[in-house]
């Protein structure tokens, strides 16, 4: 259910709509609009009864959600979703690159990574220092001290860190470190995880799981928001079909219902949907043409002897290859690459 009070409505009756929520034993969630606030409400099994709150001073009217998604449906908010970092912001109108290695390998190549991005305006460092290997016997990241290097090189770069979040345990050292939580394919539905990841006061990237439909999809979104962190990026990261010239299908044709039912931003991570660098750029392209909001981009010094995925890295030539190719794109299509 939404409530939306009238643009005249003061904050006093906002507060009381609120507070009668809360005494029905469920969650309000105001949210401020351009002309008038609307309070999203969550947390009941069956349908709400209206009564008591449409009598209430300022309200305009009841909105029944039909969507089992609530706070991530563009029923219960119409506007675009923005999420603002320290380093830049993410939702339409622009186009946001996040790029770097597949993992933390050591600091020197974080740091010259990141002071190639630097130069290239490129505002937010992907790399993951726990990662979900496929093999027990693969590189399974550095861990605590990979988080250490990745905050050091955005100590002295002032660039932004996306870094994955594996399990609860690591929840507050990735927190710390992180300016964006990124939830991987297989922890979709960990729903401690993301129970945990909406208490975080950081942005979560939340990768599509790689059977998941889009529905489940944005249940998963549900479950952060519901809990308090309504700052989502969905990223679309390819799913399992019965393909197998490429590692995963890059299912671009979720873009366009994704922006349909729902206002949060969609990044596309072409670099695990392709699973090969050559595939990379033009899938990266289509991204931009189909309107998502920005890439996650695996990017390496020497893709070749990289510890995790160097096949479907591109390395800093090819980058900037790419990055130009999307420059020419985006104008025409009204969107600024950050
Ligand atoms: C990654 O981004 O390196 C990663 C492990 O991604 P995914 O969860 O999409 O496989
Ligand atoms: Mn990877």
């Amino acid at each position: 259910m939404l409530v939306v009070m009238h643009s005249h409505a003061s904050a006093e009756q906002v507060e009381q709509v609120v507070a009668a929520i809360r005494a029905m034993k469920l969650a309000p969630h105001p949210m401020p609009g351009a002309t008038r606030t609307a309070i999203g409400i969550t947390g009941n099994i069956g349908a709400v009864d209206p009564r008591t709150l449409e009598v209430l001073p300022g309200v305009m009217e009841l909105i029944r959600v039909t969507k089992p998604y609530k706070l991530a449906s563009r029923e219960m908010h119409e506007a675009d979703t923005f999420v603002k970092l320290p380093q830049t912001v993410i939702g339409p109108g622009t186009f946001t690159m996040i790029a770097g290695p597949c993992s933390v390998e050591n600091e020197g190549m974080i740091r010259r990574t990141a002071e190639f991005f630097k130069q290239r305006g490129v505002k937010l460092l992907r790399a993951g220092a726990f990662k979900p290997r496929t093999s027990p016997y693969a590189f399974q990241g550095m861990g605590t001290e990979g988080l250490k290097i990745l905050s050091k090189v955005r100590k002295d770069t002032g660039i932004g860190i996306v870094t994955e979040l594996m399990d609860t345990d690591n929840a507050d050292a990735v927190e710390e470190a992180a300016d964006i939580i990124q939830i991987g394919t297989r922890n979709m539905q960990n729903f401690s995880l993301l129970k945990r990841v909406a208490k975080a006061k950081k942005p979560v990237l939340l990768k599509r799981g790689m059977s998941a439909t889009l529905e489940e999809w944005l249940m998963a979104a549900e479950y952060v928001m519901a809990g308090g962190n309504y700052n989502v990026v969905l990223c679309e990261r390819g799913v399992r079909t019965f393909s197998d010239h490429s590692r995963n299908t890059l299912d671009l044709s979720v873009i366009p219902p994704v922006k349909k039912l729902s206002h949060l931003p969609i990044l596309v991570d072409p670099s695990h949907g392709t699973g090969k660098r050559d595939y990379v750029p033009p899938m990266a392209l289509a991204s931009l043409a189909a309107g998502a909001d920005g890439l996650l981009l695996e990017v390496h010094p020497d893709p070749d002897h990289a510890q995790s995925d160097g096949a479907q890295s591109l390395d800093f030539a090819g980058f900037d290859k790419l990055l130009d190719s999307l420059r020419h794109l985006a104008e025409p299509l009204g969107k600024v690459i950050n």
